[in-house]
């Protein structure tokens, strides 16, 4: 589903937010990528999104050679494979959850009423089937990131990324906003959350640890030794 390989990002002014950077991640998978604040995790998750390009090294996205294709082509990727979930949520105030996850759905090429049809299928399967209607402003934290997510699954992508989806959250909200994440995973879609908890890290599956621009543990390597410090 992924494979970066020998991935390097600089931005002007000389910063190397990812220093070399080669990550696997097979269909299926649910992995929290975690790592200190400026360790290159968003870098990270822009580059595994499609929404930046790197500066060296090859990315490719569910069999796609990100760097052979035009930003169209780009475009047409994110829209088709991948969902994006973010901390602050991103929802359109006054605007109902059905509206905001059909809306996700604008330029699927669906009509209106499937569009609708499919918005509330995926709500009551985040467990908002009881939560249709309301704004926003009328949902609690935890809601309204199920409704993010939501709109973000609507168009069945192969690919979920979110962006500390917890991050917001208190722990109980967060801890339901991460049931989601982990039955969509089972569900088949491959899940890779970025985080800078480590408690959060410690109860996926599979851990990649980021430092200074570059992966320093990750507990599929199993042979432990690639790296000087794992876990
Ligand atoms: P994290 O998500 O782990 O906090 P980032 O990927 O945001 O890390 O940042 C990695 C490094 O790159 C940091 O030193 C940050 O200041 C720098 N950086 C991130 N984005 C930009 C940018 N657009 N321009 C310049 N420097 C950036």
């Amino acid at each position: 589903m992924i494979a970066l390989k020998d991935v390097t990002k600089s931005y002007q002014g000389g910063v190397t937010a990812l220093a070399g950077v080669s990550l696997t991640v097979a269909r299926g998978e649910l992995v929290g990528i975690v790592g200190p604040s400026g360790s290159g995790k968003s870098t990270m998750l822009h580059v595994l999104g499609t929404l930046d390009r790197p500066s060296s090294g090859s990315v490719h996205i569910d069999g796609y050679a990100v760097q052979e294709l035009a930003d169209r082509e780009l475009s047409a990727l994110r829209a088709r494979h991948i969902g994006f979930v973010f901390q602050h949520f991103h929802l359109a105030a006054g605007t109902s959850a059905i509206d905001n996850v059909a809306d996700g759905l604008l330029y699927s090429g669906l009509r209106a009423a499937e569009r609708r049809r499919r918005a509330v299928a995926v709500l009551h399967r985040v467990g908002l089937g009881h939560r249709l209607e309301h704004e926003p402003h009328e949902l609690s934290g935890g809601e309204r990131q199920r409704v993010a997510i939501a709109r973000a699954v609507a168009g069945e992508p192969s690919l979920l990324l979110a962006d500390e989806p917890t991050g917001a959250l208190d722990s109980a909200s967060g801890a339901g906003v991460l049931d989601v994440l982990r039955e969509l995973n089972a569900a088949g879609t491959t899940v890779v959350i970025i985080t800078h908890e480590r408690e959060l890290a410690a109860a996926l599956p599979r851990q990649v640890r980021m430092r200074d621009g570059q992966i320093v543990g990750d507990t599929a390597d199993t042979a432990g030794a690639r790296y000087a410090e794992v876990g």
